[in-house]
């Protein structure tokens, strides 16, 4: 199966593919196991996985996001131009990250409704395989690259909640969308 990821369209459907786990589920917290053949199933994956995000509004979903313990992730930071492919990264690995720390807003789609502030280095390094299992390098920097720190973090069971420095305004606005504080597991500063 050859597949073009230009020919996904970005469009919400009334049933995405899978189904994304939330805060307080189990599968959020393991730790993703490396994807070593890229076959079909891992290709159909990645198509379902781009749908789903696209039917909740997401720029970013990671395997353990659908309860798959696979450390692959899918990310568009151009949900609204039709013509722009979006990034799948099988085995992503962070080579190194750089440039200032920067504040920036963040939401997830296993932690809906609940945006908040997380600092992050604003460059980053990353080596994955595409789909065809070629192995590829990308160097960037703001946005796209707080995506992919926050998605390769998924793939180590932490939630961008565990990262936010203000607990009492996450506290605040986790309990206003039904979530809980003992889900959180914040990371030593
Ligand atoms: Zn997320």
């Amino acid at each position: 199966m050859t597949l073009t990821l230009t020919t996904i369209p970005k469009e919400k459907l009334k049933n995405p593919p899978l189904k994304i786990h939330t805060l307080g589920d189990r599968d959020l917290r393991q730790p993703a196991k490396r994807v070593s053949k890229i076959t079909d199933e891992i290709r159909q994956l990645a198509v379902d996985m781009l749908k789903t995000m696209y039917s909740c509004d997401g720029i970013g979903l990671a395997a353990p996001q659908v309860g798959i313990g696979k450390q692959m992730i899918v990310i568009d930071i151009h949900p609204d131009q039709p013509e722009a492919a979006p990034l799948v990264m099988i085995n992503p690995e962070i080579k190194s990250t750089g440039g200032p720390q920067v504040n920036g807003e963040e939401g997830c789609l296993s932690v809906p409704s609940v945006f908040m502030d997380v600092v992050r280095p604003d460059e980053v390094v990353v080596t994955y395989r595409d789909l065809e299992g070629k192995p590829q390098k990308l160097a960037t920097s703001g946005l796209l690259a707080r995506v992919i720190l926050h998605e390769v973090d998924h793939l180590q069971g932490v939630v961008f909640v565990d990262r936010v420095k203000n607990q009492s305004a996450l506290n605040q606005e986790l309990s206003k969308r039904g979530f809980k504080m003992k889900d959180v597991h914040p990371l030593p500063a």
